[in-house]
């Protein structure tokens, strides 16, 4: 089997709002064909119309190529030596950063196309199931531009993922720092009230993980308020300082009564690596696209693993990021939780229509994915409405 040609799709809901800080509402879906017509869709968290660059450029130099004209021609089935390939053909320009966001929605796509093609669900291709079923965890996005409004919607999501079934969620509270959601600036005290506010409201048998995206510039100021945090429970903290600030991540991993989580900017395994080693964060989160796909996917695992720490997928896109999570964590012993976005919960059209066939969920796990490859369809007429043309 042969590769053909790859489409690239860039996707735009029709209402975005960049100050809502979230990346649902934009996506490049990548499909690949072959010369035996299996496809394989993958999708990443990233800039589209980069990423798709990323892609589509041409290059003069053997070592500054562009992924689309060392894709052609390829066997899919050897998604390792694809991803070897890609790397080392476009290190001038590449090696982090979204040439490795591009080669991971490529990289999914041939771990679809794989599956597919073998009549196998990806997990099975990673070793096989090592749980009955997938805890996920649904990630909650509030509205409102005023503190008291992202107070109110964000208590008002977390008590309704708690009546659909959810057994975890995460609190996105993100109202300090560069990464400060709806133009708002708040201080710590409005922090410490929020998580408060949303503990009381789901009561204590509900797992709360809490995002503050950046927000504190020292290690010794976010200690004090995760001490101030302790009281409530909270099954991680996501991304408290700059992520280039490994140092800091490590003095609090040390002192801060709750766990540490990072990684969803991460791209490849070798972040992964100082993230564990120099950040000793208590629980990593690999974007699957973004991390540069399965293949890296699974060996930022193995370092979760091999030290005695957490997987967590970040995933803040589509059904197909979803699927891609899950057999990740299906394989995955150490993967308690995979991110969810609820698609009743979310304000994304796309999350909402572009792909059929999801995970069903019922009392609060997802069943292992039964069908082959990532086992998700796209829904055409969607992918056609939200395609840009671009
Ligand atoms: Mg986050």
């Amino acid at each position: 089997m042969k590769i053909t040609h790859i489409d690239c799709h860039i996707l735009l809901v029709n209402d975005y709002d960049a100050d809502a800080c979230s990346s649902a509402q934009d996506d490049l879906v990548v499909v690949i064909h072959t010369d035996e017509g299996i496809t394989g869709i993958g999708e990443t968290d990233t800039n589209p119309w980069i990423a798709r660059e990323c892609i589509r450029a041409r290059g003069t130099h053997c070592m500054g190529l562009g992924l689309e004209e060392m894709l052609i021609g390829e066997d899919p089935m050897q998604p390792h030596r694809i991803w070897s390939k890609l790397y080392s053909g476009s290190k001038m320009s590449g090696r982090r950063g979204a040439v490795i966001c591009a080669m991971g929605a490529i990289d999914m796509a041939l771990w679809d196309l794989r599956g597919k093609a073998l009549g196998q669900p990806i997990y099975k291709l990673l070793g096989g199931a090592v749980k009955d079923y997938i805890t996920p965890y649904a990630s909650l996005l509030p509205t409102g531009r005023t503190l008291e409004a992202y107070t109110q919607s964000l208590v008002q999501r977390a008590i309704d993922a708690k009546q659909r079934g959810f057994l975890a969620g995460k609190m996105e509270v993100c109202i300090k720092g560069p990464y400060a959601h709806n133009t708002l600036s708040e201080g710590n005290d409005a922090i410490v009230e929020i998580v408060k506010a949303c503990r009381e409201a789901v009561g204590s048998d509900f797992v709360m993980m809490v995002d503050v995206a950046y927000c504190w510039s020292h290690a010794k100021e976010a200690l004090h308020v995760l001490k101030r945090l302790e009281p409530y429970d909270v099954y991680f903290i996501e991304t408290p300082l700059d992520i280039d600030d490994l140092d800091g991540y490590a003095y609090l991993a040390q002192h801060s009564p709750i766990r540490i989580a990072a990684g969803e900017w991460q791209n490849t395994h070798w972040e992964f690596l100082d993230l564990a080693d120099r950040g000793r964060l208590d629980v990593l989160q690999p974007d699957i696209g973004r991390v540069g796909g399965f293949t890296e996917a699974v060996k930022v695992t193995q370092i979760a693993a091999d030290r005695g720490r957490l997987i967590v997928p970040h995933c803040w896109k589509t059904g197909i990021g979803i699927a891609a999570s899950a057999h990740l964590c299906a394989a995955t012993a150490c993967c308690p939780y995979i991110e969810y976005l609820p698609a009743e919960l979310c304000d994304s059209m796309l999350r909402r229509e572009l792909v059929r066939d999801e995970l069903v969920m019922t009392q609060g796990q997802l069943t292992l994915p039964a069908n082959p490859g990532l086992g998700i369809e796209l829904n055409m007429e969607a992918l056609a409405r939200f395609d840009t043309g671009d």
